[in-house]
């Protein structure tokens, strides 16, 4: 007889072991089942945010910001670099001694709210059974009342860029480089190519990076990606926008193998060689053996699987949740969905604000937004009144010696209803948690006007943004009325 819990859980990273830890909490026998190995060849909880993703990649920012920060500024302020340097096979142990801290804490909730952590790969079979393949032993079989299948995405892998050793990568090789490459290119200018981009300039490397879109960032306001876009030029990252690759080719001399990428832009063919290439073209949804053939789970024909608004699928008391289904590819909204379906599961009425969810990019300046683009806004014909506010002219931004970027919110004209928050600019990513909460609470942009902010916080730039929405703001000169 199958062994049975209330909710059975597939996958761990940062959708299902929320939703595991919730099911626990709500009261529900729950496991979850996971396959991930380690770079220490163990199983580990966390799924990619944890092992392989934002986490590890975070810390790579950060530390390389320091670095490159005291470095270039240094003597603004007031620190002699004359004998700085980046220990890189330090920086990556100490990356994953973090991961195995956070991971293992995830080990740590799961005994507390005793979730069955079960190690092998998972698959829904038919009546809510699941087969768990673990990596030593036989397969076997568990029952569960409910299913919530979290299998998460891999990267995608192009024909014309094949992963090659630790020469041409995807996002989880490039955490692990012990040695700075000369040149690197990247193939991609989306949320990973200009996070990885980022930390190797840093670290010395020259960085191409090569974008098949004619517009930098291009699900973000244009406004904000304009104003990145300088910035990272600034600091020397080379963006080739409207290039799309086509071959590359590792060319193995004497001393060290070197890439060959061939890229077409409106000027017609072009190649460039570099010493180590990072593949960060999308992610796709990790859905290829879900579910056994006699399942009839629904997909869409990109291999999401198909659900409901609150993450029902197409069989009864199976849910899917995080970057398997609709929406974006973001860890937070994963979580949430768990917290949803567990709390659903439970009776409560739980759902999630989509269009509340924040974005963020954590290259420097960081880059954050919520709702709405000014583009989008034009295109569906909302009538909307928009306030900005360069970190230029904020007061703690200055001393900070950190003063790239603006704040950005725009307000429908009639209701003032904000729409849209968007930001580029120093720790855009805690600020843009302001925005949230204004946009959760259905707030105007009087209710920013009206709120007092610390001074001097970065936060006032949010302030001042939401005054010049109507024309008011108080450290910079108002906008000119038209006549
Ligand atoms: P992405 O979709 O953000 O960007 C991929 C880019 O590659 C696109 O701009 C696309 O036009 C370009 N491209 C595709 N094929 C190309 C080719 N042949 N030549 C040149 N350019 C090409 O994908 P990503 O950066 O790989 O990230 C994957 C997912 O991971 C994203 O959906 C993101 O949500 C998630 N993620 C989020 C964060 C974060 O929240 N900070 C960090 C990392 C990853």
């Amino acid at each position: 007889m199958a062994k049975s819990y209330d909710v059975v859980v597939v996958g761990a990273g940062p959708a299902g072991y929320v939703c595991a830890i919730r099911c626990a909490q709500l009261g529900f026998s729950t496991a979850c089942v996971d396959d991930w190995i380690n770079k220490q060849g163990k199983p580990a909880l966390g799924g990619t945010c944890l092992n392989v993703g934002c986490i590890p990649s975070k810390e790579l920012l950060e530390s390389s910001h320091h670095f490159a920060n005291i470095r270039d500024h240094g003597e603004h302020y007031g620190i002699s670099s004359r004998s700085l340097e980046m220990d890189i096979p330090g920086l990556i142990r100490s990356k994953d001694e973090t991961v195995a801290e956070l991971t293992q804490g995830i080990e740590g909730l799961f005994r507390a709210n005793k979730v069955e952590w079960l190690t092998g790969r998972g698959q829904l079979q038919a009546d809510r059974q699941v087969l768990v393949t673990p990596h030593q032993g036989d397969a076997y079989h568990i029952q569960g009342d409910h299913v919530v299948l979290a299998p998460g995405s891999v990267p995608i892998e192009i024909g014309a860029a094949p992963l090659q050793g630790d020469i041409i990568v995807d996002n989880a090789g490039a955490l692990n480089w012990e040695t700075c490459p000369e040149h690197l290119g990247v193939i991609g200018a989306g949320v990973i190519g200009v996070e990885m981009s980022s930390v190797w300039r840093r670290l010395g490397a020259e960085v191409t990076i090569l974008e098949a879109m004619d517009d930098f960032l291009h699900t973000v306001d244009q406004e904000i990606a304009q104003s990145a876009l300088k910035s990272f030029q600034r600091q020397g990252l080379q963006i080739q926008l409207g290039a799309r690759v086509t071959a590359t080719r590792v060319k193995d001399d004497k001393q060290q193998s070197r890439v060959e990428i061939e890229y077409e832009d409106s000027d017609g063919k072009h190649s460039i060689t570099v010493d180590r290439l990072i593949v960060s073209v999308g992610r796709r949804p990790n859905t290829d053996a879900i579910a056994a053939d006699d399942v009839e789970l629904t997909f869409d024909e990109r291999g999401f699987i198909h659900v409901g608004d609150h993450c029902e699928t197409s069989l009864p008391g199976v849910y899917a949740i995080g970057d398997c289904v609709r929406g974006p590819m973001l860890a937070h909204k994963g979580s949430e969905e768990g917290v949803m379906v567990a709390e659903r599961l439970a009776g409560q009425a739980s759902h999630i604000h989509y269009e509340a969810i924040p974005w963020v990019i954590y290259t420097h300046p960081e880059i954050a937004w919520v709702g709405q683009t000014e583009e989008e806004l034009k295109h569906a014909g909302e009538p909307y009144r928009s306030g900005t506010f360069p970190f230029m002219a904020s007061g703690r931004a200055k001393a900070m010696n950190d003063t790239d970027g603006l704040v950005k919110v725009l307000a429908h004209a009639e209701t003032d209803r904000v729409l849209g928050v968007h930001m580029v600019g120093p720790l855009t990513s805690e600020l843009i948690g302001q925005a949230v909460m204004a946009m959760e609470f259905e707030g105007s942009a009087e209710d920013i006007m009206r709120t007092v902010f610390a001074h001097p916080t970065l936060s006032e730039a949010l302030h001042e943004a939401a005054l010049a929405v109507d024309g008011r703001p108080l450290h910079i000169p108002p906008p000119r009325k038209k006549k």
